[in-house]
C-alpha cells in the first residue's frame, strides 16, 4: 500500500508487484506498485503539510518521534520476523536491526531539541547578526534492503526532527518492512502529508522526485551507481544530496593482533547480514607472519557458521537476496581461482533439499589472493572473505586506499602508535579499531570518494536537513 497524505491507498493504475521470501522463493506479500501521479500525489501532500510541521515546537515533534519509537518497539518480535521473511537475515539480526532502528528514533527526537543557531558580532554599532537554522524543505528519501527498518528511521528521524516532510521511496525487495514503520507513525497521529510512502518502478518513481522543484532534498542509500545518476539528476532544480552508498572495507591484520579477536571480529564483520553491508569487510588483509595462523582460527570459527533460513533456531547466516548476488558471488570466487586463489572453505551455491528455491551461498574464504582479481577492486556482498598478505605498513595502506570506495576501515592491533598511524592514513569514513561493529545512532556514519557525501547519525545527522537563514538587522 501507499501512505500518502496520512492515507492508505493502492496504485492509481490498480497494479501490485509480490514480495519474495529469499530463503524459500515464497512470496509473503504483494504491494501496490506506485505510479507517476502516486508520487506526484504524495510530493503535493509533503509540500502542503511543510509548513505546519516546519511551525510546530522541537517538544511536539520530539513526542511523535518517540511515540513511533514505543510503537516499533512494542512489536519487535513481530517486526523481526517480517524483516527475516523478507529479506532472510537471521531473526537474532533482525532484532539487533530494530534495536538500531528505534535508537535512531529516540536519538534523533532529543537532538532536535538542540538545533541552535547563532549571534554573530556586526561590523557597525547599530547592527546585529543573527543566523537561524530551519528545516531544507521537502526531502525526498530512497532506501535499500539490507537494513529494511534502520536504514529508513536513519534518514526520516533527523529530517522530521528538524522539521522537514518526507517522501519515503523504499526498496522494491523489502516495501513490507517499510509499510510497518508508516503503520506506526500513522498510530502515534503524526499529521498527514508530513510522512508518505511510495513504491513502483525505482528509476519512474525517483524520475518524478528528482525533477519536482518542491523536493529540496534527495537522500540516499544504495549502490553507487544508481547515486550517481541521482547526483546528476539533482542538478536541474539544485537539490541538497546525501549520500550512503558502496563499500570495499578492508580489515588489516597486524603481527601484534590478537589473533582470535581479529578472526571472530572478521567473521562478524565478513558475514553479518551474509556479507551484505556496507559497511561488511570485503578485503582481508593480514601480515605474512601470521597469514597461517590467522587463517586455521578463521576457519575454525568458520565452522560454527550455520546456513539456513533466518527463522529456524541456529542458523547464523540466512540467504542472500536475489540469484544475481548469488551469481556475483559466484563470479568474484571463479575469477579469483582462476587467477591462482585457493578455496579454503565453501565455496560454492547451496541448493536442493532444506536450501530449495532459497537463495544460499556457502560462507567462503579464500587464500592467495592478489589485487589483480575482481575480488580485489569490487564488492562483493556476498559471504566470501578472500584473504591478502602484506609485509610492511606503508605497503597495507597503500593497498587499503587503492579503491575508488571510503566508507569503513578496520585494524587490528595492540601498539597504540601504529594503530593511530595507520587510522590517520586511511581514506575512509569510518575506521573500527578492533572492533569490527562500530555503526551506532549518535556517531557519524557514511563515506568518503565514491562511497558518498553527508553523514548520518549524531549531530552530524541533521545538519543536512538543515539550512542556515542569515538575518542582518539595523537598529533605530
Ligand atoms: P540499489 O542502488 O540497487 O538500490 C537502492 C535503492 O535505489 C532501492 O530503493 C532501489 O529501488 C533504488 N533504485 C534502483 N534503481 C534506481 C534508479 N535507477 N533510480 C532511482 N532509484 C533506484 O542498491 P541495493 O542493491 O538495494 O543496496 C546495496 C547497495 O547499497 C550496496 O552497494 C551497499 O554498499 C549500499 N549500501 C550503502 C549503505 C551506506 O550507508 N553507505 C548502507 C546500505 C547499503
Amino acid at each position: 500500500m501507499l501512505y500518502i497524505n496520512g492515507q492508505w491507498r493502492d496504485s492509481s493504475s490498480g497494479e501490485t508487484f509480490d514480495v519474495i521470501n529469499p530463503a524459500t522463493g515464497e512470496v509473503v506479500g504483494r504491494v501496490a506498485k506506485g505510479t507517476k501521479a502516486d508520487t506526484e500525489a504524495a510530493i503535493d501532500s509533503a509540500h502542503a503539510a511543510f509548513a505546519g510541521w516546519a511551525k510546530k515546537t522541537a517538544k511536539e515533534r520530539y513526542a511523535y518521534l518517540k511515540k513511533t519509537a514505543d510503537i516499533l518497539r512494542s512489536r519487535a518480535d513481530e517486526l523481526a520476523a517480517l524483516v527475516t521473511r523478507e529479506m532472510g537475515k537471521p531473526v537474532a539480526e533482525s532484532k539487533g536491526e530494530l534495536g538500531l532502528a528505534v535508537d535512531y528514533l529516540d536519538w534523533y527526537a532529543e537532538e532536535g531539541k538542540r538545533v541552535y543557531g547563532d549571534t554573530i558580532p556586526a561590523s557597525a554599532e547599530d547592527k546585529r547578526i543573527l543566523v537561524l537554522r530551519q528545516p531544507v524543505g521537502v526531502v525526498a528519501a530512497i532506501t535499500p534492503w539490507n537494513f529494511p527498518l534502520a536504514m529508513i528511521t536513519r534518514k526520516l528521524a533527523p529530517a522530521l526532527a528538524a522539521g522537514c516532510t518526507v517522501i519515503l521511496k523504499a526498496a522494491e525487495a523489502t516495501p513490507l518492512s517499510a509499510i510497518e514503520i508508516f503503520k506506526a507513525f500513522h498510530e502515534a497521529g503524526i499529521p498527514a502529508g508530513v510522512v508518505n510512502l511510495v513504491s513502483g518502478v525505482p528509476a519512474e518513481v525517483a524520475g518524478v522526485l528528482m525533477s519536482s522543484p518542491k523536493v529540496r532534498k534527495m537522500t540516499f542509500t544504495g549502490s553507487t551507481q544508481v547515486g550517481k545518476q541521482l547526483v546528476r539528476q539533482s542538478a536541474d532544480t539544485m537539490k541538497k544530496v546525501s549520500m550512503e552508498l558502496g563499500g570495499h572495507a578492508p580489515f588489516i591484520v597486524f603481527e601484534d593482533a590478537d589473533l582470535g579477536e581479529a578472526a571472530k571480529g572478521a567473521i562478524a564483520s565478513k558475514f553479518r547480514n551474509a556479507g551484505q553491508t556496507c559497511v561488511c569487510t570485503n578485503r582481508i588483509y593480514v601480515q605474512k607472519s601470521v597469514v597461517k595462523p590467522f587463517t586455521e582460527i578463521l576457519a575454525r570459527h568458520m565452522q560454527a557458521l550455520v546456513v539456513g533460513n533466518g527463522l529456524d533456531e541456529g542458523v547464523t547466516i540466512g540467504p542472500l537476496i536475489n540469484d544475481r548476488a548469488v551469481a556475483k558471488s559466484a563470479d568474484h570466487i571463479a575469477d579469483a581461482v582462476s587467477k591462482g586463489a585457493a578455496v579454503v572453505c565453501g565455496g560454492a551455491e547451496l541448493t536442493g533439499g532444506a536450501y530449495g528455491n532459497g537463495y544460499f551461498f556457502e560462507p567462503t574464504v579464500l587464500v592467495n589472493v592478489t589485487s589483480d582479481m575482481k575480488i580485489a577492486r569490487e564488492e562483493t556482498f556476498g559471504p566470501v572473505a578472500p584473504v591478502f598478505e602484506f609485509e610492511t605498513e606503508e605497503e597495507v595502506i597503500r593497498y587499503a586506499n587503492d579503491t575508488e570506495y571510503g566508507l569503513a576501515a578496520y585494524i587490528f592491533s595492540r601498539d597504540l602508535s601504529r594503530v593511530f598511524r595507520v587510522a590517520e592514513a586511511l581514506e575512509y569514513g569510518i575506521v573500527g579499531i578492533n572492533d569490527p561493529l562500530p555503526t551506532v545512532a549518535q556517531a557519524p556514519f557514511g563515506g568518503v570518494k565514491e562511497s558518498g557525501i553527508g553523514r548520518e547519525g549524531g549531530k552530524y545527522g541533521i545538519e543536512d536537513y538543515l539550512e542556515y537563514k542569515f538575518l542582518s538587522i539595523k537598529l533605530d
